[in-house]
């Protein structure tokens, strides 16, 4: 797997890589964690007399990207535009037309606070029970509850205090085998980064006994013997509370080990090593270096890359794990896009040829644009056959379309495209992060002196049918490590790039029937 780039960025330029650590340094097994955190969020509320008890967790209902419309209890995914493509009301999917009615003159606009965006995997629980909360309360079996707003608020409130009770986390921790994905390239990467002079930071809005727990059991085994993990990073800011971090005149304290206690530290950071709190400022007084020297790696589409973008304009790196299984759906589906690629065209063309008869009746009937008659029940007759054999064409078509926008996962489709368009979420990525990536083990294949090249991006006017450019040319040097050279992999072709498959690698596309 690779790393892709929206906007170039030189490895070698940056002085500084800053980690976040859930879902970045430490994975979690994605149905493990918001399974146990929908538990512990439905005991909660049964506390408070709620009729959840018959609730269940679906891990399949809920993806990253979506959007909570707290003004009428619905879920949506919009595109890059803003317009929402799919949507629910509590569990039930819109039809259609009703969806088309509903959001007809509404668009989403994060800015407002009518919508929740799904910033990161640990959403998906919060997401389905407040869906499935909105069944219940439009069955008027919530009293008290004051609308989806007020809904929303008090599920977001009952899964925080799971959260920062620490129950979730304890759990965790003396479970980590259940719950956490180890992976072997990723402590090498960051060695490789360390020892090519990068200072390397770890934020993390967790605590430090958590990020201690979680550090060690990700990363000692996979180090050189007698290294640890700790010995990795110049800084360690734990109780970050990113984004205002990054934002925010926060105040720093020290800590004290071994007890762990806090000793504010009002001049700010004076050494290397372990600090509470505090803020991104201190960070680049203390390293001597700022914005485009530093490269901030995490996982929240907020919290990590947007507001340091925005803010510090950091350079930004999105760790996006559902790309796997993102480009294997793709990849899977090749020849049914191939199929599909193919019929458009023909539709396309068709199309054209019904406007042109019909724009040869309309002068017919009306008497001008020529000398010559044309018969108009002959011109209707031809119009007539060519309208039933679209007809029949976009019969074909529907299944296939409808295949489309079930990969990867069948209620909500790929992550990044909202019908034929991007989706919300990749006007963000593109906006915020200069590089993404599934995991951050994928540095170790492009190692720390990679310069990462952007792809010329394309335009609705741009000549069709030429390759894009590689994203990673020669100059990237290969791999350090032993493994798997990571594949090429481009961007979709555009239809009308000629026979299906033209220019990819592997096996062309093949045509059935
Ligand atoms: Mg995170």
């Amino acid at each position: 797997m690779t790393i892709f780039c929206n906007r170039t960025l030189n490895l070698r330029a940056i002085g500084a890589v800053g980690y976040d650590l859930d879902y970045t340094l430490v994975h979690y097994r994605v149905e493990s964690w918001e399974r146990r955190a929908y538990e512990h969020l439905r005991t909660a509320l049964a506390g408070s007399g709620w009729p959840v008890e018959a609730l269940e967790f679906d891990p399949r209902r809920m993806i990253r990207g979506l959007v909570l419309d707290l003004e009428l209890g619905n879920v949506v995914k919009a595109d890059r535009f803003g317009y929402v493509k799919r949507a629910c009301h509590g569990t039930r999917f819109l039809e259609f037309e009703e969806q088309r009615r509903v959001y007809a003159r509404t668009l989403v606009d994060l800015s407002e606070p009518r919508w929740v965006f799904l910033n990161t995997l640990f959403s998906l629980s919060e997401a389905w029970m407040f869906a499935q909360l909105v069944d219940v309360l439009d069955r008027r079996a919530l009293p008290g509850v004051l609308g989806y707003a007020d809904l929303y608020r008090r599920v977001k409130a009952e899964l925080d205090e799971a959260h920062m009770a620490g129950r979730l986390k304890a759990e965790i921790v003396a479970d980590p085998d259940r719950f956490v994905e180890l992976d072997p390239d990723l402590p090498p990467a960051l060695l490789d980064q360390r020892e090519a002079g990068k200072k390397l930071l770890l934020v993390t809005n967790s605590d430090w006994p958590y990020t201690a727990a979680m550090m060690e059991y990700a990363f000692d085994r996979f180090l050189p013997r007698g290294m640890h993990w700790r010995e990795l990073f110049e800084l360690i800011l734990v109780a970050a509370r990113k984004p205002d971090f990054f934002a925010r005149d926060l105040p720093l304290f020290e800590v004290v080990e071994p007890e762990g206690l806090l000793r504010p530290a009002p001049g700010g950071i004076a050494r290397p090593g372990l600090w509470h709190g505090g803020h991104a400022a201190q960070v680049e007084r203390y390293l001597g270096l700022s914005g485009e020297q530093i490269l901030y790696v995490g996982d929240h589409v907020w919290g990590d890359v947007t507001v340091s973008k925005s803010v510090l304009r950091w350079r930004t790196c999105l760790v996006l794990r559902e790309l796997e299984g993102e480009l294997a759906a793709i990849e899977g589906a090749r020849e049914l896009e191939g199929r599909l690629s193919a019929m458009m065209r023909e539709k396309e063309r068709r199309e054209r040829e019904i406007s042109r008869v019909r724009l040869r009746l309309q002068r017919c009937k009306r008497g001008y644009g020529g000398p010559e008659r044309e018969s108009i029940p002959e011109l209707e007759r031809e119009l007539g056959r060519l309208r039933a054999e679209l007809t029949a064409l976009d019969e074909r078509i529907a299944p296939l379309a409808q295949a489309t926008t079930e990969l990867s996962n069948p209620h909500w489709g790929l992550l990044l495209r909202a019908g034929n368009d991007k989706s919300h979420l990749a006007r963000q990525l593109e906006r915020s992060a200069d590089i993404y990536t599934s995991r951050v083990s994928n540095f170790l294949h492009h190692t720390p002196f990679a310069y990462l090249r952007a792809s010329r991006g394309s335009l609705p006017h741009d000549p069709v049918g030429g390759p894009p450019p590689d994203p990673f040319p020669a100059d990237a040097p290969g791999t350090t490590a032993p493994g798997p050279a990571p594949p090429a992999v481009r961007p979709r072709s555009t239809a009308g790039t000629g026979s299906p498959g033209r220019g990819r690698r592997g096996s062309p596309a093949r045509e059935r029937g």
